[in-house]
């Protein structure tokens, strides 16, 4: 009884201060208590006439395809403007503007490009499309990115390029990684699918290294159902992206004549999704001030929680995107309740929260991949034998287990929806001897 008291008195105090008389019953939504928060977050996405005028002008128009009309166009020069990049070209997915990227960029058969564990699949998966071999960098477990310390001692002969991804929306030490290009001769290719907006000292993600490609996938902050984007300064790298993604055919050419600069694929973008994309960056700025704010303000209150470890921003990074609000859990000061517990609990008490990706380097489908014919044909057995040796990520394993993950959607409410956020996890932690221990 002693400790129930005590528990309830934590709870309502913590939540008192936050101004939350509601989360005052201290017993968890989970074992029947009044959960934190009823409402739902805000819902995602957003839309209304912008976009109804803009689809319905393409589709009025019957001018689908970028050929035959100028939507796709318009938004490739605006995102190029927004960013700051020279040239912009649209493709069907983020993973296509990689795909697209990597070939551009020349990686091919027999090469090695340096990847992080952390990360959505594509990362990895337009690394074996093109028959290389993804070389896993650990994690640096403080700001959840690629570490940069450790990328240097894994260039081979083989390595063609280098490709951080801007995690979360925060940056990665881009500092480090371009000098390591430049010393070494290796282009660094920006996976900012996450990142619309991000900045490193003031300059746009995905505008930094030899391309930059971003999703608009419906989960994305700039969204257009499917759809992504490639950044690129150089204006021959982007002559051959373009022809790439248009079936090898030339940006200068007639978009339906016969006459081809290269092999090359279809990863084009239709004239309605240009149409969503221009009327939903016209949403962009203001939602992404509203994240910034929202979670500077969330990250106050979560540093005064014993156990969550907000993910940490290098100093270079002077804008995070927030695609997600990311932090560690330590059980030890949960009364040892491992995540799993505590991500229901969370759940219970109306705020979601997932545990995000598991390691992508121990994937059954990579080791696959590289015990296959064709891998065996392209790479020496000891090529293969030390990468099976070097695929380590001790740090990722640790983050893998500790992360919890918040949507970008959550934060783009009002201030009070980050109170009930920390309340709830007070609310948790107070309740924690309460939860399962295995
Ligand atoms: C979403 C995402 C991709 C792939 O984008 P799609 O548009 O879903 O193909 C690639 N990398 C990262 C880090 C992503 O988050």
């Amino acid at each position: 009884m002693s400790t129930v008291s005590r528990r309830e008195f934590v709870a309502a105090a913590s939540a008192g201060s936050f101004g939350l008389a509601k989360a005052s019953n201290g017993k968890l939504a989970l074992m029947g208590g009044e959960p934190v928060r009823k409402a739902q977050f805000p819902s995602w996405p957003k839309f209304g006439k912008p976009e109804e005028q803009g689809i319905r002008e393409v589709l009025q128009s019957g001018r689908w395809f970028r050929g035959y009309g100028k939507h796709v166009e318009r938004f490739e020069q605006a995102y190029a403007q927004l960013t700051g990049a020279r040239h912009c070209i649209a493709t069907a997915s983020g993973t296509a503007a990689l795909f697209t990227a990597l070939n551009g960029m020349g990686v091919g058969p027999g090469d090695e490009v340096l990847v992080p564990p952390y990360t959505f699949v594509a990362t990895i998966n337009v690394v074996l499309l093109q028959h290389a071999l993804p070389v896993f960098i650990d994690t640096d477990i403080e700001t959840f990115q690629m570490d940069a310390t450790k990328t240097e001692a894994a260039i081979t002969e083989r390595t063609t390029a280098i490709m951080p991804v801007h995690l979360g929306g925060g940056t990665v030490d881009m500092d480090a990684f371009l000098k390591i290009g430049a010393r070494r001769k290796v282009g660094v290719l920006e996976d900012a699918c996450q990142a619309h907006l991000a900045e490193w000292r003031g300059k746009k993600a995905g505008t930094l290294g030899a391309a930059g490609c971003f999703s608009f996938q419906a989960s994305k902050n700039l969204n257009s159902g499917e759809g992504g984007a490639i950044l690129i300064n150089d204006d021959d790298l982007a002559d051959r992206c373009y022809a790439f993604h248009s079936n090898g055919r030339s940006r200068k050419g007639d978009a339906s004549g016969f006459s081809y600069l290269a092999h090359g694929s279809n990863e084009r973008l239709t004239e309605f999704q240009g149409a969503l994309l221009l009327a939903q960056m016209t949403r962009l700025e203001e939602q992404s001030k509203a994240r910034e704010q929202n979670a500077a303000y969330l990250t106050g209150l979560l540093k005064e929680i014993p156990g969550i470890q907000v993910a940490k921003m290098y100093s270079g990074c002077t804008r995070n995107a927030y695609h997600l609000y990311m932090f560690r859990y330590n059980k030890e000061a949960f009364a040892g309740a491992p995540r799993a517990e505590f991500l229901k609990a969370m759940s219970a008490e109306g705020i979601p929260c997932s545990a995000g990706y598991s390691p992508l380097n121990k994937e059954p489908f990579l080791a696959a991949a590289i015990n296959s014919k064709g891998y065996r044909r392209l790479f020496p057995e000891k090529t293969l034998k030390h990468w099976q040796e070097k695929n380590q990520c001790p740090a990722n394993d640790q983050l893998c287990e500790e992360a919890v993950w918040l949507t970008q959607n959550m934060l783009l409410g009002p201030r009070g929806d980050m109170d009930e956020i920390a309340a709830a996890i007070r609310k948790v932690q107070a309740g924690a001897p309460e939860l399962k221990r295995a």
